[in-house]
């Protein structure tokens, strides 16, 4: 009992530093911990984990102590545990939104037309209100809404600072507006699946995930072109969802002539992160898919992983052709018509990989 009290403590030691104690009045060695604790934010209980010093020649009564910096960051702590609890955006994603823009805090409170004051509350002592978090959270998904606020409150900054912010969001549009608006363009397909049902493998639409898998796929297997993928998508989904009851991607996959297809496949070969290479063959385009080596194979957990690697194993020496007879025979594809969406309480009947 003594023992197991002894690690409880001790899971706490973040470190030891020598600094002046106000208890004794001299320097020594003091120990940094952390635990969790409660505090009352707008009339709410929250947990957070709290930082304190600990002077171990003191008595047990009074052997506690925090400096100024040291309950500021508590309180910051507290308030994200706050936003946290209530889908509100932390100070760090705040402040990343700004950095995004290459904005100050002083710019981003002028730009949606706040007083000046109002994000550097916001990243140091107050919580936002949910009006406030939604206009944040639309400038952090839509570059063009900054756009749109820079047109709206633009009088507010000098020309040349005017021109400055617009330039700087140009650039950023660039690099992430494409991606946006096929992203909006392949959601919108999905519109009548943003519940999870038979159809998506009781999965939303994860666009993030699916990149990441087409990337994952593209890196293992070489001359991977979309009738390939498409059906490789199909079989890692209806695989996953066989033994896990929920599928990995949330696409919607369709009976076409060359097996399951998904609901806006044109808009995924389209796809900024997906990455493709148009090679001219005879009379058509063929959609070369390669790896992208700047998303983050991490986000995949280990049993998508397996499942993948199986999936890619078992079709890595099959052509499309080969691909589609296989898929020719499987129950999701006898039992449903051209055109039907096909359901994964059928998909989940697939042959052994
Ligand atoms: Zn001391």
């Amino acid at each position: 009992m003594k023992g197991d009290m002894a690690m409880e403590h001790n899971k706490s030691l973040i470190r030891k530093i020598q600094m002046d104690c106000p208890l004794c009045d001299r320097i020594h060695e003091i120990e940094v911990r952390t635990r969790m604790t409660n505090i009352i934010i707008r009339g709410e209980e929250v947990e957070y984990e709290e930082t304190y010093f600990l002077c171990p020649n003191s008595d047990k009564e009074e052997q506690e102590f925090v400096t100024g910096q040291m309950e500021n960051e508590n309180l910051l702590k507290a308030r994200n545990a706050y936003r946290r609890n209530h889908g509100l955006l932390t100070t760090d994603e705040i402040i990343a939104i700004r950095k995004v823009y290459g904005l100050s805090q002083v710019d981003l409170a002028k730009l949606l037309g706040w007083g000046e004051a109002t994000i550097s509350r916001y990243e140091s002592k107050a919580i936002q209100d949910e009006t406030y978090d939604t206009m944040l959270r639309l400038i952090k998904e839509n570059p063009y809404a900054v756009l749109d606020f820079i047109q709206k409150n633009g009088e507010k900054f000098s020309k040349r600072k005017k021109l400055e912010l617009k330039q700087r969001i140009m650039d950023h549009l660039n690099e992430e507006g494409k991606e946006f608006l096929q992203r909006k363009s392949l959601e919108s397909e999905y519109v009548d699946y943003q519940e999870p049902c038979d159809e998506n493998g009781y999965r939303l639409l994860d666009i993030d995930k699916l990149e990441t898998i087409i990337s994952y796929i593209a890196k293992r297997v070489t001359h991977l072109y979309k009738v390939r993928l498409m059906k490789m998508l199909w079989y890692a989904d209806a695989l996953f969802f066989k033994e896990h009851g929920i599928a990995m991607t949330g696409l919607v996959y369709c009976h076409d002539d060359m097996g399951a297809l998904p609901i806006g496949h044109y808009q995924i070969v389209g796809l900024e992160k997906v990455n493709t290479k148009m090679e001219e063959e005879y009379e058509y385009t063929k959609y070369h898919f390669l790896p992208n080596d700047k998303l983050d194979e991490s986000i995949l957990s280990d049993q998508e992983k397996d499942v993948l690697d199986r999936v890619i194993n078992k079709f890595i020496s099959f052509n499309a052709q080969e691909i589609v007879r296989y898929m020719h025979k499987e129950t999701a594809y006898i039992k449903t018509k051209d055109g039907e969406v096909i359901p994964f309480c059928l998909a989940k009947e697939i042959k052994r990989l």
